[in-house]
């Protein structure tokens, strides 16, 4: 397995699969890799076949945090990072510099307006146009046949199938299920800022949404019934809930009534870490 640091070695290691005309798969990363982050590696190995080529892109994004604190405060662990890639299957790592991928002056954005308003949308603002424009970049650069995503970030996958969708990009979006722990709570870069305690309370999050997603299987259909169980479950010291809403999947707006296919989607603070997770019904 290759790791490319720059925009010229990457191009130097993919230029063999380009001549051969393989199939180039990419998953996008901000690295501090878990095991959700290996089953997308799996799986793009799996799509990709013995002779495609594994690309895992690991680029802590800076346009996409609304907070410089999050931002410095994220984990970076590229030598750990390699190691699981390799592990995973993965040919390539592309791990540029922020400088490489936002040369000064930049001044082109790409802004999704819809999907991208709602849920962590409308409390994160710039969050999507920061995915968004780094993603394409990505594809630009990589311009891989197929891109996996994990549904852990429910609405950042509609968002970029969207984008794609829009504009015409040359790739097919791949959705991969969430991984979580034993106890249910969803696997990420930034549980690891948490102490035991609040690993345990962060576990209340997927349970109060399993909870009202079997209410929904025992033939609940009122949003406010569902969510205010689900909110009575998170009401304990030391988790804030940020949002909790049931959406319709056609345009991520809340549901009026309660159908399968929508999604239960929450994001809430737990010492001073924000976690987020969705069911779908
Ligand atoms: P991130 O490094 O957090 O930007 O995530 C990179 C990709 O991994 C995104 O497509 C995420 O949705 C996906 N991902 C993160 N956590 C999980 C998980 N627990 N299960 C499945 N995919 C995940």
């Amino acid at each position: 397995m290759k790791i490319a640091r720059s925009i010229p070695s990457l191009d130097c290691a993919l230029a063999p699969a380009r001549r051969a005309r393989r199939t180039v798969v990419l998953v996008p990363t901000m690295g501090a890799l878990h095991e959700g982050h290996a089953s997308l590696v799996r799986l793009a190995r799996c799509r990709a076949g013995p002779r495609g080529l594994v690309v895992v892109s690991i680029f802590v994004n800076p346009t996409q945090f609304n907070q410089r604190s999050d931002f410095t405060r994220y984990p970076r662990t590229l030598t750990a990072d390699a190691a699981l890639c390799r592990k995973a299957g993965a040919d390539l790592v592309f791990a540029p510099s922020a400088a490489a991928m936002y040369p000064p002056p930049f001044t082109t954005w790409i802004n999704e307006e819809v999907l991208s308003l709602p849920l962590c949308g409308a409390r994160r603002p710039g969050h999507f146009r920061g995915v968004c424009t780094v993603v394409l970049k990505l594809f630009n650069l990589v311009r891989p046949t197929e891109a996996v995503f994990g549904l852990k970030d429910y609405q950042q996958a509609m968002v970029l199938r969207r984008m794609v969708r829009d504009l015409n990009v040359p790739v097919r979006v791949v959705c991969a299920p969430t991984v979580r722990e034993r106890d249910g709570l969803a696997m990420s870069s930034r549980n690891r800022r948490l102490s035991a305690k609040g690993r345990r309370l962060a576990a209340l999050l997927n349970g109060a949404l399993v909870f009202a997603r079997w209410s929904f299987l025992r033939g609940e259909r009122q949003p406010a019934r569902l969510l205010g169980q689900a909110r009575r479950l998170l009401r304990v010291p030391g988790l804030r809930v940020e949002y909790l809403d049931l959406v319709r999947p056609e345009d991520l707006c809340p549901s009026l009534r309660a159908a399968r296919g929508d999604t239960l989607a929450l994001a809430a603070w737990v010492e001073g870490v924000r976690l987020i997770d969705n069911v779908r019904l």
